[in-house]
């Protein structure tokens, strides 16, 4: 088919909820993906994040490949040997606790609002979650998602939710009560901009809960499964939650979620309070292993680092050329080039000559390249990116 045949079954078919680019992506390999008319595209945002190893990472097909051939599915009446591997090396690279397994991002921040709600005191009900943040669109996550944008015409909303700024310890302190179950945070904002909490802040968020028997949730949807550089972004700080959720990059491309409770707290979750149809089929925590394994084999949170730091001194560099860069931010593979007006052109201009990024909060360039990615594309990224700035 066409470009443009493929587009109007779309026209004519798919529900039109999302704003697509006028190319039809027919394969991925690595940091590159390839359209319909034979165009190579450096992909530096690849899949929103989810092939943070790359696209068709090959341990990842080699796994998905075998276990295909043995079963696809069982359902979760039964045990199934991936499910547990993938639970054990999840919980070894985190706090130790339990695992549990679903689809997606917003659908391993519900399992955690539920979990919290069960856990904690009959009376609490409330959480409180950040301005910026971003976590799912099903109606509990996009209730704790703080941005009005995605709330028109859905309300009223779950009720419970408290918004407070992010970073601020003072207005997270008369935000608290003891009807709080949670705090639901992302360490990163990335939706948000590219956000990094403040030591002080995480702190802060512990000692709150402690003191009132509230959960610390980390949402590590985004920057989880090693694009900060550690497994966890949580492990940059000297804290450690009650729960975190991962999604995105943990499948190599497939779909999974998971969010992991330390084991007094899984306790609660006992038959029937929650579940998942899908959740923990043996195809995605196959690829789930696959990534955990080929992360470790070739030193991609090395890479994610040492690449993090290269990039960021790249992207300084072409700060103190073009006035329109503000700052840059993040850390490790996770990095946001703050700009002084509109960035969506600069992405377009990006990608007609050969380089995907995003734009996120209208003004924030957002580079989160696969963590195989070689100093050679960043700088070839940063080449196109310099191109585009001088000639914007
Ligand atoms: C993408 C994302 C989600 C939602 O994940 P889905 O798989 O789209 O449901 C939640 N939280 C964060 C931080 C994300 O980046």
């Amino acid at each position: 088919m066409t470009t443009q045949e493929t587009i109007e079954l779309y026209n004519k078919f798919v529900i039109a909820n999302y704003t697509r680019l006028p190319k039809v992506i027919v394969k991925g390999e690595g940091c590159y993906i390839y359209d319909a008319d034979g165009n190579k595209i450096l992909d530096m945002f690849p899949g929103w994040a989810v092939s943070g190893i790359g696209h068709c990472h090959p341990k990842v097909v080699k796994a998905i490949t075998e276990q295909s051939k043995k079963l696809l599915h069982i359902d979760n009446t039964f045990y199934s040997e991936p499910q547990g591997l993938l639970a054990k090396l999840l919980s070894d690279r985190s706090f130790g606790g339990k695992c549990f397994f679903c689809n997606s991002g917003a659908e391993a921040n519900e399992a955690a609002l539920k979990l919290a709600r069960l856990y904690t005191a009959k009376e609490k009900y409330k959480f409180i979650t950040c301005e910026g943040s971003f976590h799912g669109r099903t109606f509990a996550t996009v209730s704790a998602t703080a941005q009005p944008k995605y709330h028109e015409g859905f309300l009223p909303l779950l009720p419970g939710f408290i918004y407070v700024p992010f970073n601020d310890i003072k207005a997270l302190e008369s935000a608290f009560s003891d009807e709080v179950a949670a705090v639901l945070v992302e360490p990163i904002q990335g939706e948000g901009g590219i956000n990094v909490a403040s030591a002080e802040y995480m702190s802060a968020i512990r000692r709150l809960c402690d003191e009132n028997g509230a959960m610390m949730i980390l949402d590590e949807v985004q920057t989880g499964i090693g694009r900060t550089g550690k497994w966890f972004a949580y492990q940059h700080y000297e804290v450690e939650p009650d729960m975190i959720t991962m999604a995105k990059t943990l499948g190599g491309g497939t779909a999974i979620g998971a969010m992991a409770a330390k084991a007094e707290i899984a306790e609660v979750l006992k038959p029937g309070k929650h579940a998942s149809t899908f959740g923990g089929n043996p195809l995605a925590c196959a690829a789930g292993i696959a990534v955990i394994e080929a992360i470790e084999q070739e030193g991609l949170l090395k890479n994610a680092e040492d690449l993090g730091n290269y990039t960021k001194e790249k992207l300084e560099q072409l700060k103190a050329k073009h006035n329109i860069i503000d700052h840059v931010r993040g850390i490790g593979l996770m990095i946001g080039i703050q700009l002084k007006g509109p960035g969506a052109k600069i992405v377009d201009k990006c990608l007609e000559k050969g380089l995907r990024i995003n734009c996120t909060h209208d003004t924030v360039l957002r580079f989160m390249p696969p963590m195989t990615v070689t100093k050679e594309q960043i700088d070839t990224a940063i080449e196109i990116l310099d191109s585009v700035l001088s000639e914007a």
